[in-house]
């Protein structure tokens, strides 16, 4: 398994930190062109909780997220700029183009990560990605989730799998590199559909994955499926054993990006194990 930080430091030879910021972007499936309550696990902040305040400007946002790193940083320290946050290719176009040239601006950001939707990329969007990419590399950060149909009716994604292939293609031959969140513990899903989700993903021609355990946050509609005990969270020693499973079916010449979550403390419900950080990468290291 190769982790995102080994491949970072041996392609850029240091440390690499991501800022998290934010557009001023909304997504589709909360302005009422898909739906308007949001994915059903999604957070106020459009899952993306960490980021800075979208409301500054870039710059401003650069350097308010480079603090708060600062206790960390090594002095030959690199940084990818990181658009979270609700669908960050969705909205005006121009306004988009401004923002993510402003966030590749500084010598010391190597890369801009982008995430979205594969059904909310226009052609002039895809025109504008190809270019930039060509003067930083441009990640793309998918989020399917699962590739069964029946999740992803339930988590509201609503787009079909074959949307996804499509937007992989098309990134791809502008050879941005695409990374593609799943979530594992879907309400029904057995470990042998999440199996099925990974080796699909790994095979779809993606450079990277992030695998993300589902987590219950207040405010959600999950949360009300989760007080009316619909929705099973799994213990720590179940979610390790599943990654157990899991990992073999990554191949090496995909970049693991994160094997768990970490919801915001405030809002976490369930399972609470998971925002003990500390103790989670202890046992993934065990693994
Ligand atoms: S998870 Fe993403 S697509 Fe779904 S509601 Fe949240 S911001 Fe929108």
């Amino acid at each position: 398994m190769h982790t995102v930080n080994e491949y970072l430091k041996t392609k850029y030879g240091c440390k690499v930190y991501k800022l998290s910021l934010q557009s001023d972007v909304t997504c589709p499936v909360r302005d009422g062109t898909i739906d308007t309550r949001g994915c059903i696990f999604c957070s106020e902040g459009g899952s993306g909780d960490f980021a800075a305040c979208r409301t500054k400007s870039i710059p401003d946002q650069i350097m308010e997220a480079k603090e708060r790193v600062s206790a960390k940083l090594k002095q030959d320290a690199k940084f990818i700029a990181y658009f979270q946050s609700f669908t960050n290719t969705y909205g005006d176009i121009d306004y988009l183009e401004k923002v993510y040239r402003q966030a590749m601006e500084p010598e010391d950001i190597v890369a801009v990560s982008i995430g979205t939707r594969p059904d909310s990329i226009s052609e002039k969007m895809y025109e504008l990605l190809g270019e930039l990419n060509k003067i930083k590399p441009i990640w793309i950060e998918l989020g399917l989730q699962t590739i069964h149909p029946e999740s992803a009716k339930y988590i509201r994604r609503g787009y079909d799998l074959p949307v996804y292939d499509e937007c992989v293609k098309r990134l791809r031959s502008l050879d941005i590199d695409v990374i593609v969140h799943v979530i594992l513990g879907l309400p029904g899903e057995t470990a042998e559909d999440m199996k099925e989700t990974v080796r699909y993903v790994c095979s779809s021609g993606v450079q990277g994955i992030k695998l993300q355990l589902l987590h219950v946050l207040k405010g959600t509609d999950l949360y009300k499926d989760y007080l009316e005990g619909k929705v099973p969270v799994m213990t720590m020693e179940e979610y390790m054993n599943l990654l157990k499973e899991i990992i073999p079916l990554i191949s090496d010449d995909i970049i693991v990006h994160r094997l768990t979550g970490d919801g915001p403390k405030k809002i976490l419900v369930a399972p609470l194990w998971t925002g003990d950080k500390k103790k989670v990468l202890n046992a993934i290291r065990k693994l």
